[in-house]
Formats: C-alpha cells, structure tokens, sequence
C-alpha cells in the first residue's frame, strides 16, 4: 500500500485571545514531545496570532498554517492579507473551508487560484470538500464531491494544479468534512467515511497521476472517543479538528490515534 504520512489539523477558527492561543500552543507542544507523537500536525490560529504561535512552535515539526489569505498582489486592498505576506510565517494553508464557502460566498475560482500560489510558495494546501445536509438528504453527495474538485482542476490553472500535485503529493490534502457533521456532535458513519474517500481518491485520480499519495482527512465532530475507529479506516489519512483542537488534551489525544506508532 502506498505510504501516506497521517495528518492532523487544529483549525481554532475565531477562537483564543492571545495568552490564551499561547498556552494552547505551548500545551500542544509539551504534549507532543512527550507522548512521542508521530503524526504530522498543522496548527491554525487567527492571523492575529500566527507570529506568537510561530515563535513558540518553531523549533518543533509542528507546522502552521492559516485559515485563510488573499492570492492578490501587494497594493490597494483594504484589510487583506495576502500568502506572499503569510507566507513569511506560515507552512500551510486551509482552503475552501465550508465556512469560507457559505459566510463569505468564496467559490472555485478562488479555491484554485490559493492552491496554485500556496505551491508556488512552497505551502502545504488542504483542500476541504463535503456535502451539506440538503445534498445528503437528497442523495447528491457524490455529485457535490466530484462538482468541488473537479471545479479547481478546470482550465489552465487546472493542469497547472495537477502539474504542482503530481511533483509534490504530500504537498496536497483532502479534507472530507460533511458540512452538517461540523461542530454538530454528529460524525458520519465511518463506513460512509471509507466510502467517500475511497470515490474522492478516485476522482483526484482523474486529473493527477499520484492519487494513491494523497492523504485525505476527515473532519467533522471528531473527538478523542470516535478518532480510534476513523483512524483505522483505509484511505482516512488523518482529520481536520476544529471544537477539540481548542483543548490541548484532547486534540494530543486525537493525534495519537493517528500516530503511525498506535495504527
Ligand atoms: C472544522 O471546522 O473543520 C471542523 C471539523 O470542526 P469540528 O471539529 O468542530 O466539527
């Protein structure tokens, strides 16, 4: 089977004040170390505290990522922040987010054009797709899946996606997060789970030659109690953690279940 380092995201949304992103940081970090967590983890706090939580985390493996950033250039954009800035800080970056999709109406064309700059400057991408509890209901899960990532490989800047993938597979992660599964308390059914990463590797595989080398996370209300029975599914390379990855204790625990050392 082709090797897939497991990774686990901490995307802490508009959460912590500043001490409090550092102690959670610093937790983490003492966590990490300790426990001997072979996992990589990418850590995303508010812009605001990147650069503390950068210094903290800098002299670990632990990367960091933001949650968001502007693929404009430089110049004459009121409160943007764009990844030629960000990326002075940041290893990683979260892309197409459900919340960014549906607080701030960001659509493909974005998407496409931040997976493009995020590898050209030399960032991890983690690319989020999942249905909304319409499309389950209604059973178009599969069609929204195959429509939110065959939407950023089309045209130009799709091949040169597939080129950037294709050169650098670990450069590149899929979140499965079923929308109405985020901060719900409801985690789909982990053999739905396999189901969907299995259709997402194929579909990747459709415009990129290194499918089997794309880690796929699952996110949605995964917790230390149901990160066991994710972790052992087959094409589920790690999770994407949003609530849990505010206490330390729990997003370690979360990342152990993914260490290479306990699967
Ligand atoms: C998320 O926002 O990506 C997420 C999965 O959140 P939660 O873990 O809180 O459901």
């Amino acid at each position: 089977m082709a090797e897939r380092r497991p990774i686990v995201g901490g995307n802490w949304k508009m959460n912590t004040t500043r001490a409090g992103a550092k102690q959670l940081c610093d937790s983490v970090l003492r966590g990490f170390t300790e426990r001997k967590i072979d996992t990589e983890v990418v850590l995303y706090p508010p812009y605001l505290w990147l650069t503390d939580a950068g210094d903290l985390i800098n002299a670990s493996s632990i990367k960091l990522g933001a949650q968001d950033g502007l693929t404009e250039e430089n110049g004459a954009i009121t409160g943007g922040i764009n990844l030629t800035m960000l990326s002075e800080v940041i290893d990683a970056l979260l892309i197409g987010h459900s919340e960014r999709r549906n607080i701030f109406n960001e659509t493909a064309d974005k998407f496409s054009r931040q997976l493009i700059a995020a590898s050209d400057l030399g960032l991890l991408r983690t690319y989020c797709v999942g249905e909304d509890h319409t499309q389950q209901e209604t059973g178009s899960t599969y069609e929204v899946l195959a429509e939110q990532i065959g939407s950023v490989f089309a045209g130009e800047e799709g091949e040169q996606l597939s080129h950037s993938i294709d050169s650098n597979p670990p450069s590149f992660v899929i979140a499965y997060e079923p929308v109405w599964a985020i901060g719900t308390g409801l985690v789909a059914q982990p053999n739905d789970v396999q189901d969907r990463a299995e259709f997402i590797r194929a579909e990747i595989s459709k415009y990129c030659d290194v499918s089997d080398l794309i880690r796929i996370q699952y996110g949605g209300s995964v917790n230390q109690k149901n990160a066991d029975e994710l972790a052992a599914l087959t094409d589920i390379d790690g999770a994407l953690v949003g609530g849990a990855s505010l206490n330390a204790e729990e997003f370690l625990a979360i990342c152990e279940a993914f260490s290479t050392n306990s699967r």
